[in-house]
């Protein structure tokens, strides 16, 4: 996270004379450093001298285009900066936009005040200026305004700063595609010419068959390392080894094809395994659990927002999983959505040691497959679905509050999340079902919609949220002027 650097460009003019412009430089200066300091700021912000001519913020924000630890650019005004003059750059920034409004001192001295201090300090206004130009050129950007040493201030920039680290992530990603979307699915299907345009993910495929090869290469020494690590990070519940064994196998194979191709996401499908032996369970989740985003039956989407959101909850720490809605619990008053999948669950989210065990799997038509069983943590997380809505993406958020799991389901061994969804599961299934969210998701309690919400913005992707505060009607009619208005973008 910290290798993410933030360029702090404040603008200012030469009005007021040097004088002015020193103490400009002196004050943001010590506000990159207490930024800098902050625990809710997980990256790095550079700070720069204060900007002054049209040449000047043209070269910075093409520093910034062209640095690739650059995550994004934060702009604040500390005096007024007259805004044609930012016209150029603006329009050739390329990096994730934030537009600070704060001010250097927190209370007006109101002894001391004079014409000097008003010159000097004039966010109020100079930083309308820079609003303005920024609304008239229609760019995608963040504002937030407040005092700079507030908690709630840094926190609202730490967030945009995870939101814009996906950004950059997205921009590289490679996605492994292993075989084809399950047959006959459409909500896991899309446009990967549009996803590379709008996201900048390279979504490639690969046969089985190069995957298969990979397996059959892998030595014994190295599936004993593989279990060794299994060993360490999970219960060993079973007595079918050599099922463990072969995901081992797999999951050597799998992250070595990874890495070969520098892919961080990667998606399988249980209809197409071909001399497969197991359909890779364990082996998925473990790669998840290393960072890997992973989707099921194809579904290339969730892998990849899998991988980001990873990327943006790094050091927080709480788990990012892929998911999916499995089954409701609809008892009067208690409704809840059991999330599960056959197998694919990133034990990052346990909130126990996970248990690996070997059971028969109903589909795929292959050997008992070991996988990692669990239950999930309690607390308020987010699940997140994107979808090609045929002329865009929209993504849909739906806050959750995971709780805790009374019941064992013995007959039932998968690693499992059972989660009352904000505002209520009727409300929440219906909205979501309207907006036409899939039954695959990224589940994290790490990120907030406000983290997803700041990455739509950046990506210029619809974004719509379902929680405590949604009214069917009134989610209804967002998504149908959204319709109208994403049609004309
Ligand atoms: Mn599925």
């Amino acid at each position: 996270m910290k290798e993410n650097v933030f360029y702090f460009i404040v603008g200012s003019q030469f009005l007021y004379g040097e004088e002015t412009l020193v103490l400009i430089d002196r004050d943001s200066k010590q506000m990159a450093d207490g930024l800098n300091a902050d625990k809710n700021i997980p990256c790095t912000i550079k700070w720069f001298p204060c900007v002054k001519t049209s040449e000047e913020i043209y070269s910075v924000m093409n520093e910034a285009n062209n640095d690739e630890a650059c995550a994004g650019v934060i702009t604040w005004m500390h005096t007024f900066s007259p805004s044609k003059m930012w016209v150029k750059g603006l329009t050739a920034l390329r990096k994730p936009y934030l537009h600070l409004n704060t001010q250097f001192n927190r209370e007006i001295p109101w002894n001391e005040i004079d014409m000097d201090f008003m010159n000097l300090n004039q966010s109020a206004h100079g930083d309308r200026e820079h609003g303005y130009i920024a609304a008239r050129l229609r760019l995608n950007r963040k504002v937030i305004a407040g005092y700079w040493q507030d908690e709630e201030f840094t926190k609202e920039i730490g967030i945009w700063m995870r939101a814009a680290v996906g950004v950059k992530e997205s921009r590289q990603l490679r996605v492994l595609r292993i075989s084809d979307n399950m047959r006959n699915v459409a909500v896991t299907e899309g446009d990967k010419v549009e996803a590379l345009i709008k996201l900048g993910w390279a979504v490639d495929h690969y046969g089985v068959g190069d995957i298969i090869k990979e397996v059959e290469a892998v030595s014994e020494e190295e599936i004993d390392a593989q279990m060794a690590r299994y060993n360490n990070n999970y219960i060993m519940d079973t007595d079918n080894i050599d099922s463990v064994r072969y995901q081992a196998r797999e999951e050597v194979a799998l992250k070595k094809f990874l890495d070969r191709g520098n892919f961080k996401a990667f998606h399988t499908n249980f209809e197409d395994l071909q001399q497969l032996r197991q359909l890779p369970g364990l082996a998925s989740q473990d790669l998840m659990l290393q960072g890997y985003g992973f989707g099921a039956e194809g579904d290339w989407k969730v892998a990849a927002m899998t991988r980001i959101m990873k990327v943006m909850a790094e050091g927080i720490g709480k788990g990012t999983a892929f998911m999916e809605d499995y089954t409701y619990h609809l008892e009067k008053g208690n409704e809840m959505i059991l999330g599960a999948h056959m197998l694919e669950v990133c034990p990052s989210i346990a909130d126990e040691k996970p248990k690996i065990q070997v059971h028969p799997l109903g589909i795929g038509d292959r050997e008992d497959p070991a996988r990692a069983v669990f239950k999930a943590k309690q607390g308020k997380a987010i699940v997140v679905s994107l979808i090609d809505m045929g002329d865009r993406f929209r993504m849909i958020v739906n806050d959750i509050e995971c709780q805790k799991q009374e019941h064992d389901m013995p007959r039932l061994p998968v690693a499992g999340v059972l989660w009352k969804p904000l505002p209520d599961l009727k409300t929440s299934a219906t909205a979501w079902i309207y907006a036409g969210g899939a039954h695959h998701s990224v589940l994290s309690y790490d990120l907030t919609a406000e983290h997803m919400r700041d990455f739509a913005e950046i990506m210029g992707i619809e974004f719509v949220h379902i929680n405590k505060d949604t009214e069917i009607g009134a989610f209804r009619k967002e998504l149908e002027y959204n319709d109208v208005i994403w049609r004309n973008k």
